[in-house]
């Protein structure tokens, strides 16, 4: 839940405001797109939900917890149950698909060791490389890749999976099977997804599109264009 969310960076003179009165409930569960012009604000709200970035004003409740103002072991708290999707994968391209997957495991001290290895495997073969399990990141095709970061977002059973742009480097088949496996694992674990696209072939996943224009939501557009 956000409320009466503002966000400015810099400071004095150079001080500049990116985020104006941002009010938005997402549920549990929900798929939710945020669309709008380049620079209008997207990244900046989804870092700030997703408590890469603090927030000073305004209240932001994620997971039930208030993190505007949160302290930094509150915030690591909470981005442990969110997995992030980016447009660059960023996965190390030195380590194999499954050793990127269990990478984000071994942040969390609940798993054993074999249980880490089984769980990256089985999380890869979900997303349908269960024939790339040791490849290096490096000789995988820009889709897999991007499946491998979904793995290695999903396979902690996050609440939440916040995705910046994640067909943007891909061609239509790739994006397509993205946001498909996406959705698949969504529904399956329950969890939520905020998604920030342009890309306009994959509107038809959400339950429900926002829209943002100058740091600012302009409209709620329900599933079938409504508002
Ligand atoms: P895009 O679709 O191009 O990724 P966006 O909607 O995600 O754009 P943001 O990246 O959130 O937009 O940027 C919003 C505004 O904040 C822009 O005007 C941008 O120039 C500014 N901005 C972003 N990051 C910083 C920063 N680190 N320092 C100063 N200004 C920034």
């Amino acid at each position: 839940s956000v409320c009466h969310l503002d966000y400015y960076f810099g400071r004095g003179e150079l001080c500049k405001q990116v985020l104006f009165d941002i009010n938005l409930d997402i549920y549990s569960g929900e798929i939710v797109i945020m669309t709008g012009p380049s620079g209008s604000g997207k990244t900046t709200l989804l870092t700030l939900i997703g408590g890469l970035r603090s927030a000073r004003e305004g209240n932001l409740k994620v997971l039930g917890q208030e993190i505007s103002g949160a302290s930094k072991r509150q915030l690591m708290q909470v981005r442990r149950q969110i997995g992030y999707i980016f447009q660059a994968h960023n996965l190390l391209t030195f380590l194999t698909a499954k050793q990127n997957v269990r990478m984000s495991l071994e942040l969390h001290d609940e798993y054993l060791k074999q249980d880490m290895d089984q769980l990256a495997t089985d999380t890869l073969k979900s997303v349908g490389l269960g024939d790339r399990i040791d490849y290096y990141a490096d000789s995988l095709s820009g889709g897999q890749k991007q499946r491998v970061a979904i793995a290695r977002a999903l396979v902690s059973r996050p609440k939440i999976v916040l995705a910046d742009e994640p067909t943007a480097a891909l061609d239509k088949k790739s994006g397509r099977d993205v946001v498909d496996i996406m959705q698949r694992l969504a529904k399956e674990q329950g969890c939520t997804i905020l998604l920030v696209t342009h890309d306009n072939r994959i509107l038809d996943i959400a339950d429900r599109i926002i829209h943002m224009e100058d740091g600012r939501l302009v409209q709620e557009v329900g599933k079938q264009g409504s508002i």
